[in-house]
C-alpha cells in the first residue's frame, strides 16, 4: 500500500477470483465456466470487419442488445441494464442501493461483501441453516438492501419464486437484489414478478450459461426507474464498459437460444450424473440447480482433496471458511471430463481406510 491510498480504502479486502494457474495443462473445473464453447454463429462474427471497428467506440446505450434481450424475455427494453459482467451491475447495485444497509447469506458469492466495504455499506451477514438451506424469513421486513443468489453459489440449492414474493414484498422500501447467475440451470427465475414490484432487481450474466465469461457481459432486469438510477451511475463511471465485439456476441447469443438451451440440457444431465457417482464414493452432495457441486466426503479433509486433485491436473474450488472447509466446489465440465475427474477421485480415496 502507498502512503497515497485514502485511508478510506486501506482495510478493503479485495475479490479472491478463482485461480488460473499456466505451469500446466488442468482440467478447469473451479470457475463456473461452461465447457462447452459459444454457438457457431456467435464464433463466425468475430470477423476481422467488426475487429477493423474496434477504431469506433461502442454504443453506451447497448440499444440493440436491450431490444433482443426484452423480446427474449417478454419485457420491456426500458427494464433492461447492461453492464460489463454482472459483477459490474452488483457494484453499481451497492453504490445505488445500499444507504440502509445490506443483508446477505453468510455461505453465498464472495463479492457481495466485498461491495458491501467497498460502498460503506453495512452489511448483515444471516447464517445458512445447518443444512445450507435458506429461511426466507430472515429475510422479511429487514428494511435493507437484500442480495440473494438464487441458485445459491457456492451451495447450488435454491428458493421458491414464492419465498422471493414474501421478501420483495416484505422489503418495499428497499431493492431486493437476486442474482440469478445460474437460473438456467434448473433454477426457477422470479422474472414474472417484476411488474409487480418497483424494488425487484434481477441480475443475469453470459458468463455460465451463455459460454462467454472472457467476453465479460451481464444484464439486469428491473422497474424502469430502478434501471434509470443504475444507467445514472454506469454513465458516470464509464459509459463504454462494454466493447463492441463483446456487444455484438450478446446479440448473436440471443439469437441462438436453442444451442444454449441444449448445453444447459447436457450440463444438467453431467451434473446429476456426477453427483450419483460422488454419493457412490461416500460423498455429501447437496442438491444442485447449478453448473457446479457442492461436495465433502469424511475420508479427506475438504483442502487436501483440493490439493491432491491439484497435483493430478484436475482443479476444484476450495473455500477455507470454516462451516465450508470440507466442501469442494465443482463446476460441471463435459462427461469425459467429469470421468477423469471421478476416476482422479477414487484414485485419491483409495489408499483412505
Ligand atoms: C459468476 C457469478 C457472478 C459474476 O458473473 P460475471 O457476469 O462473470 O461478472 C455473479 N454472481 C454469482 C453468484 C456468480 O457466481
Amino acid at each position: 500500500m502507498s502512503v497515497f491510498l485514502n485511508p478510506k480504502y486501506a482495510a478493503l479486502e479485495a475479490y479472491a477470483p478463482g485461480e488460473q494457474p499456466r505451469d500446466q495443462q488442468y482440467i478447469k473445473l473451479n470457475t463456473n465456466e461452461s465447457p462447452y464453447p459459444p454457438a457457431p454463429d456467435v464464433v463466425a462474427a468475430m470477423t476481422s470487419q467488426e475487429a477493423a471497428l474496434l477504431r469506433l467506440y461502442p454504443d453506451p446505450t447497448g440499444k440493440a442488445l436491450k431490444e433482443k434481450l426484452a423480446a427474449l424475455y417478454d419485457v420491456k427494453p426500458e427494464n433492461v441494464f447492461l453492464a460489463n459482467g454482472s459483477d459490474d451491475i452488483l457494484n453499481f447495485a451497492f453504490m445505488a442501493f445500499g444507504q440502509n444497509g445490506a443483508v446477505f447469506p453468510d455461505i453465498s458469492y464472495g463479492f457481495y461483501q466485498v461491495y458491501a466495504q467497498l460502498h460503506q455499506v453495512e452489511d448483515e451477514k444471516i447464517p445458512l441453516k445447518a443444512d445450507f438451506s435458506l429461511d426466507y424469513r430472515d429475510y422479511c421486513g429487514k428494511n435493507k438492501l437484500v442480495v440473494i443468489a438464487n441458485p445459491n453459489a457456492p451451495t447450488g440449492m435454491t428458493i421458491p419464486v414464492s419465498q422471493i414474493e414474501q421478501i420483495v414484498a416484505s422489503n418495499a422500501e428497499n431493492v431486493v437484489l437476486i442474482d440469478e447467475a445460474y437460473v438456467d440451470f434448473g433454477g426457477e427465475t422470479c422474472l414474472p414478478l417484476l411488474g409487480k414490484y418497483p424494488n425487484l432487481l434481477v441480475t443475469r450474466t453470459f458468463s455460465k450459461s451463455r459460454c462467454l465469461a472472457g467476453g465479460r457481459l451481464g444484464y439486469a432486469f428491473g422497474a424502469p426507474e430502478l434501471i434509470a438510477d443504475l444507467e445514472k451511475l454506469k454513465f458516470s463511471t464509464n459509459p463504454y464498459c462494454i466493447n463492441r465485439l463483446t456487444l455484438l456476441l450478446g446479440e448473436k447469443t440471443v439469437e441462438n437460444e436453442s444451442y444454449y438451451q441444449e448445453t444447459c440440457r447436457k450440463i444438467q444431465r453431467t451434473r446429476d450424473w456426477t453427483a450419483e457417482e460422488l454419493q457412490k464414493l461416500g460423498f455429501t452432495v447437496l442438491p444442485s440447480a447449478a453448473n457446479f457441486l457442492f461436495a465433502a466426503t469424511k475420508k479427506m479433509d475438504g483442502e487436501t482433496l483440493y490439493g491432491e486433485l491439484k497435483r493430478r491436473g484436475v482443479l476444484v474450488r476450495h473455500f477455507s471458511q470454516g462451516r465450508i472447509c470440507n466442501f469442494n466446489r465443482i463446476t460441471i465440465g463435459t462427461q469425459a471430463q467429469m470421468e477423469t475427474f471421478l476416476r482422479r477421485v477414487s484414485d485419491i480415496l483409495g489408499g483412505q481406510p
